[in-house]
């Protein structure tokens, strides 16, 4: 190799290598640069749970005010405890979060707490569940009494954070009131404007007990208050068919195993019943093998309406900015998709019309000033 040609290929590598390296920090920066809009962007949540989202640090103050013994000391103690190898496992730490629970000045700590860190993640609108009658059990607090304390809670939180939710009180198979009873509460707590929204229900019932609890569902939907089950979590494709037969379902809390049947997914595309996914809820209770494998990027290139929800962020030890973080990371959403996923959040929720158009056109300028300053 002449002297010419040997300093055009040193000029070649050097060139290649300079284009390698660019690439690679422009990645890195990219991928930092879209965490971080993803973290601040504004989002609407609708699959939480009030008491699954209470902070590890405030259950354990309310344990100890409260005299209540728990199987765990401190916070590494709790999060050791949030490894699951059954379900049951899940629901009986779930219980023993709810047993530390005594006084309704407790009920208005958790939920403006919860507004709080909605605040911190820029989640501007949700839909939260809340189990009532199970929290009337072992508080032996009446309804109305936790109804006003919650929502007193989450009025100083709307003050305070300029964040706002709705409620979804959830009716299981061991209902305190009986479940025409606590139809009767939900409509008359919505009919009221204490900021109930839907009627949720545990994925056994609506897998097990359709039949039995058909005239319960019938009540709801004659009563034009809408019905939002889990299913298709651990029992399958028939939780969703039957949600959608028998309850009229308006959407699903989940839904993920609607993979399994096709013509499902289909219908479900076609009709555009919102899903409402928590990614690292299903891993960590074993309804999927590990991230790869989620559904998710499947039922979002079907044509699936999905929002994006944490479950129980304090039980699962994530939050909904890293369910987004997962997002990005595991199943390759584009900046234009997290947007879509955020306003789905808007569109599928069940606030006024007039809010809602308003929340959208925010989410939006919000959504350019962000991207003019971070990219
Ligand atoms: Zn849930």
């Amino acid at each position: 190799m002449n002297s010419a040609k040997l300093l055009s290929f040193l000029f070649y590598i050097l060139i290649t290598l300079s284009i390698f390296s660019c690439q690679s920090t422009q990645n890195k920066y990219s991928s930092e640069k879209l965490h971080n809009y993803a973290h601040l962007m504004p989002k609407a949540v609708l699959h939480v749970h009030l008491e699954g989202s209470i902070l590890p640090a405030t259950i354990i103050k309310l344990a100890q005010k409260n005299n209540v013994k728990m199987p765990f000391k401190n916070e590494a103690e709790f999060k050791a405890l949030c490894n699951y190898s059954s379900f049951e496992q899940f629901v009986t730490l779930f219980k023993q979060i709810i047993s530390c629970l005594k006084t309704p000045e407790d009920y208005e700590t958790i939920a403006y707490e919860y507004g709080r860190e909605c605040s911190k993640q820029n989640i501007l609108y949700s839909e939260v569940v809340f189990s009532l009658s199970t929290n009337c059990k072992l508080s032996g607090i009446d309804w109305q009494t936790l109804l006003q304390r919650i929502n007193k809670g989450r009025a100083r939180a709307q003050r305070e954070f300029g964040v706002t939710w709705n409620w979804i009180f959830d009716l299981t198979r061991t209902n305190l009131f009986g479940p025409e009873k606590f139809v009767d509460i939900l409509i008359q707590s919505r009919d009221t404007g204490q900021g109930l929204v839907a009627m949720g229900l545990s994925e056994t019932l609506v897998t097990y007990k359709v039949a039995e609890y058909q005239h319960v569902f019938d009540k709801a939907i004659s009563a034009k208050l809408p019905i939002i089950p889990h299913a298709g979590e651990f029992q399958g494709p028939v939780s969703v068919i039957n949600s959608l037969k028998a309850c009229q379902a308006s959407r699903i809390h989940h839904g993920v195993r609607s993979i399994e049947d096709q013509t499902l997914v289909q219908e479900l595309a076609k009709r555009q019943i919102p899903l409402d996914i928590c990614v690292s809820s299903n891993v960590k209770l074993g309804v999927v093998a590990n991230y790869k494998q989620h559904p998710i990027r499947r039922l979002w290139d079907a044509g699936l309406l999905i929002t994006i929800g944490a479950d129980d962020p304090s039980l699962f030890d994530s939050n909904v900015n890293q369910e987004y973080d997962h997002l990005i990371d595991d199943y390759k959403f584009t900046i234009d998709e997290l947007e879509r996923v955020s306003l789905n959040g808007l569109q599928a929720g069940l606030l006024p019309t007039q809010e809602k158009e308003l929340l959208i056109q925010k989410f939006k300028s919000e959504f350019i000033r962000l991207r003019k300053n971070i990219f």
